[in-house]
């Protein structure tokens, strides 16, 4: 990332600090400086621009806090020459190069399933895949901007989005009826590596005994989530797979039993959304049809969507949801890895950098898939119970959201013995950690309304 930070970028970036401060009030107390030389006028906040490309040599902390573009390595994050706020490094770029996906389009290489990989990242690079940095780096320019109202009394004060921190469920329904017989193909195809397995060969065939024991009975029912849910005083999303294609659902939004399911959920005020076709994130038209198929079907208005496997393209996808209508995406996370793919746990909006501006549409960010703990990094249950109370410790910090996706199929006792009671474990610990449970559409009305 060459040059300065444009007009349009700074505005992006103020656009999201203003979550967290009036910004309008000291707006006219701010000047950029391109040259790092100051004039003497005092009641001043100048922030200190960079026009370097990221450089991995150069990148260096301070108090853990990596700073992407830094201008002289001797300063701190800031610094009060009289009553004047100098910001030493270029804290807006680095921010904006994380939040806004930069990162993304510019690396050309992607996985199987056209994904930007977590290896890739500079979140990875520099180990703070789990850290919100964006919210750390806010929170610094907070803490100086409350610091410089003081000095120079000037009425201003911090603002707060959410009272409690947030914790948003949802499941992405791939398949509406799952059977253990239904694992029974896969595991075959592992056995014979045609699949890759991180399991033994005797593992694999003792677990294909349990689920032929096992073969008819129901890895879960809408029923039984459903109950699970609300005795947990838990509602969640459920995004709905069309089939388009083999790689897509096996049931289509209109056959009956999907509409046994909306109202189901519909009548225990549960939200539905749309999970994004396998081909749908570069065709608008897909993503149209089928947003619109399920209000019909649903007759609900407002709804957010994640894409099927997580397929993405920074911002190509999110600019045709925006054009199909959703209210929100919450698909960017890293699939590989749990964490924070732009480095936020605040709803935000990405960047389109061939019209220089800020997208309309949301994004939530999805900060736990069950797939990335459990088969890309192969935790046990109780790593797996640990890492995500120590993302929820991150999050708790900024009164942050914490997005997770548990699929209804991932309730495989064969195989996760003990899945069930840890998914009821997690509702229990984040609710008593003091996380208000919210739908995506909720979560994002109180943000617009702030
Ligand atoms: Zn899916």
């Amino acid at each position: 990332m060459q040059g300065y930070l444009n007009n349009d970028q700074i505005d992006y970036i103020f656009y999201h600090l203003n979550f967290f401060i009036d910004t309008e009030k000291i707006r006219p107390f701010i000047y950029f400086s391109k040259e790092s030389t100051n004039n003497d006028a005092s009641k001043q906040i100048i922030f200190n621009l960079s026009n370097k490309k990221i450089d991995a040599e150069n990148i260096f902390s301070i108090k853990n806090i990596p700073i992407l573009f830094p201008l002289n390595k001797e300063k701190p994050f800031y610094s009060f020459e009289k009553n004047k706020l100098i910001f030493n490094h270029d804290i807006l770029k680095s921010a904006f190069f994380l939040l806004s996906g930069y990162q993304e389009i510019t690396c050309t290489e992607k996985d199987s399933l056209g994904r930007f990989m977590h290896k890739n990242s500079i979140q990875k690079k520099y180990s703070f895949t789990t850290k919100p940095i964006v919210n750390y780096y806010f929170k610094i320019i907070t803490e100086a901007l409350l610091d410089f109202s003081k000095k120079n009394k000037i009425k201003f004060a911090s603002k707060q989005v959410y009272k409690k921190p947030v914790f948003i469920l949802s499941h992405d329904v791939d398949r509406i009826k799952t059977r253990y017989s239904s694992k029974i193909p896969f595991k075959i195809k592992q056995f014979f590596n045609l699949k890759p397995a991180r399991l033994t060969k005797k593992q694999i065939f003792n677990n294909i005994i349990k689920y032929l024991l096992k073969f008819n009975q129901k890895i879960w029912s809408l029923n039984w989530l459903l109950e699970l849910e609300i005795t947990h005083n838990v509602r969640s999303v459920f995004f709905l797979l069309d089939n388009d294609s083999d790689k897509d659902s096996r049931y289509s939004l209109k056959e009956k039993k999907t509409i046994e399911l909306i109202n189901k959920l519909k009548k225990h005020k549960f939200n539905i959304g749309i999970h994004g076709t396998y081909n749908s994130y570069k065709n608008e038209k897909k993503l149209k049809k089928i947003k619109e198929d399920l209000q019909e079907i649903s007759n609900v208005k407002t709804m957010g969507i994640r894409q099927h496997y997580l397929r993405c393209e920074v911002p190509r996808t999110q600019i045709l949801q925006q054009k199909a209508g959703y209210l929100y995406d919450t698909t960017l996370g890293f699939a590989e890895h749990e964490g924070f793919r732009n480095s936020f746990c605040y709803p935000f909006k990405l960047y389109d950098f061939e019209n220089d501006k800020t997208l309309d549409i949301w994004e939530i960010p999805l900060v736990i898939m069950d797939g990335s703990l459990f088969e890309y990094r192969g935790l046990e249950l109780h790593q797996a119970k640990k890492t995500i109370n120590n993302i929820s410790a991150e999050i708790k910090k900024f009164n942050g959201i914490l997005t997770i996706l548990w699929h209804n199929d991932y309730f495989d006792e064969v195989q996760y013995k003990g899945i069930t009671n840890l998914y009821k474990q997690i509702l229990k610990d984040t609710l008593d950690n003091g996380f208000q449970n919210l739908l995506g559409t909720e979560a994002i009305k109180i943000i617009e309304k702030n």
